[in-house]
């Protein structure tokens, strides 16, 4: 038996995860990730795939985050027919979040053309709700822990990630006519102190390593994140003004949700209008309800929502989510998406990044080249809706929602494998962050890295 890998997406960037497994004549997608961000990885999701996706045969999907699916529905435009696996929380949740990222594309495409904002006559989307048709029976749901056989020398395992609900770590399985291997992709890793969920699950051994690096420069902060966010909104309420929260749908909503209930229930923040502006968080609450199982026992022990609670309120049509401008003071507004690359979240920032009363919280990673990495990072204005708006608000993060390990948690999680793999690629994390993961890999535990890059081939195995 042979393998190969070939890097189409992820490497020193944290979008577009892709790793193509040739197993002999047998191919494997692992991920299939949209790029975001910068405009010249962001031009990659419109050109033709390197390979002809009629070729490959199965994609095994990570979790259900755009940067690890959101290709999916373009693939299949191009022939791709195979199946899709994932967990079965994944599939719960691909529909909605591959839907939603059609009618972003489409909102964007038709905004351009009407603003003339585009350098094309007619700006076509990537893709549109109809090729997200295409792609939904061909997913196929499994159980974490669950073996699963591709082939007679093939098979794989998705173990619990922590990072988002569904979210796994795949273990892929050889049996080559000479020994057997084992390929491990970490996926994204969660935390170790997610409100919401439970900590990765440590895997012994690897004969190849594909990790996560986004944090891999970084470690957060260990303050409390609860304590922290009643700080940044009592004092954002005591300014008169409203505090906005760009976070993603899926994942840091239901933790900000659990804290703001816990906090209102303690008495630690003052009474006031929560608005959740994003109807693709409403029906991702509910998955995580019905899914109850892989979020932490002790949230449901009440018997009631984690994530209700009587001041919440949810904006189910455009009309609603406008009428939330006029509001000026007094009111924590969530909305998508979280990175400010789309979504509704626009029209807020567009209204209320000149207000000075105003507070913008970030409470996940912003990636490079997007706007909200740009707010973040102080600019005097961006640029919404092809105009330039000034940023007058008050502009702060809370590093410890973030859904990702930190340095010392990769380091940790790492730490539990039994002995080195042959090789460890670090994937899924800008320059500085692979590398500095690297560092610490090769220094600490002495293992061999490599950093790829895009569109690099790597041999794994020869005649095992
Ligand atoms: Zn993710």
């Amino acid at each position: 038996m042979d393998v190969s890998v070939k890097f189409l997406g992820a490497t020193q960037i944290v979008t577009g995860s892709k790793y193509l497994l040739n197993i002999d004549n047998y191919r494997i997608l692992v991920d299939c990730g949209l790029f975001q961000g910068k405009k010249e990885d962001r031009i990659k999701n419109w050109n033709p795939f390197p390979i002809d996706p009629a070729t490959i045969d199965v994609i095994l999907l990570t979790h259900a985050h755009i940067d690890h699916i959101g290709y999916l529905p373009r693939l299949c435009k191009q022939g791709f027919q195979g199946t899709i696996f994932c967990t079965e929380a994944s599939k719960d949740l691909i529909p909605m979040m591959l839907k939603d990222a059609a009618k972003l594309q489409e909102e964007e495409a038709e905004y351009a053309e009407h603003k003339h904002y585009s350098k094309h006559e007619k700006p076509q989307p990537l893709y549109n709700l109809k090729d997200v048709e295409t792609v939904i029976p061909l997913l196929e749901g499994i159980p974490f822990e669950k073996k699963t056989v591709l082939t007679e020398q093939i098979s794989f395992c998705y173990q619990y990630a922590g990072h988002i609900l569904g979210a796994g770590i795949l273990e892929l399985f050889l049996q080559g006519s000479r020994m057997d291997k084992k390929i491990v992709f970490s996926g994204d890793l969660g935390r170790h102190n997610d409100p919401v969920l439970y900590p990765p699950k440590k895997i012994a051994e690897a004969d190849f390593l594909f990790v996560e690096s986004t944090y891999g420069n970084r470690d957060l902060t260990d303050e409390d994140p609860k304590k922290e966010l009643a700080k940044i909104i009592n004092e954002a309420l005591h300014y008169n003004g409203c505090v906005l929260i760009p976070a993603f749908a899926l994942g840091r909503t239901q933790a900000i949700l659990y804290y703001l209930k816990q906090l209102f229930k303690e008495h630690k923040i003052s009474p006031c209008k929560v608005f959740i502006d994003s109807p693709m968080a409403m029906n991702t609450t509910e998955i995580y309800t019905k899914n109850k199982d892989l979020c932490k026992a002790s949230l449901f022990e009440y018997g009631e929502s984690p994530f209700d609670f009587d001041n919440l309120q949810y904006c189910h049509t455009q009309q609603a989510s406008i009428q939330i401008n006029d509001i000026k003071s007094n009111a924590i507004i969530i909305s998508a998406s979280g990175m400010a690359t789309g979504g509704r979240i626009l029209h807020h920032l567009f209204h209320r990044l000149p207000r000075e009363n105003d507070t913008v919280l970030f409470v996940g990673y912003q990636g490079e080249g997007t706007r909200g990495r740009r707010i973040l990072e102080g600019e005097a204005e961006v640029r919404i809706f092809g105009e330039f708006v000034p940023v007058k608000c008050k502009v702060t993060k809370l590093d410890g929602l973030s859904a990702h390990a930190d340095c010392e948690e990769l380091f940790d999680w790492l730490s539990a494998f039994n002995k080195s793999p042959k090789n460890t690629f670090i994937v899924h994390g800008e320059k500085e962050s692979s590398e500095a993961l690297a560092q610490t890999i090769q220094e600490k535990l002495g293992w061999n890295t490599f950093i790829p890059q895009y569109l690099e081939s790597y041999q794994l195995f020869e005649g095992i």
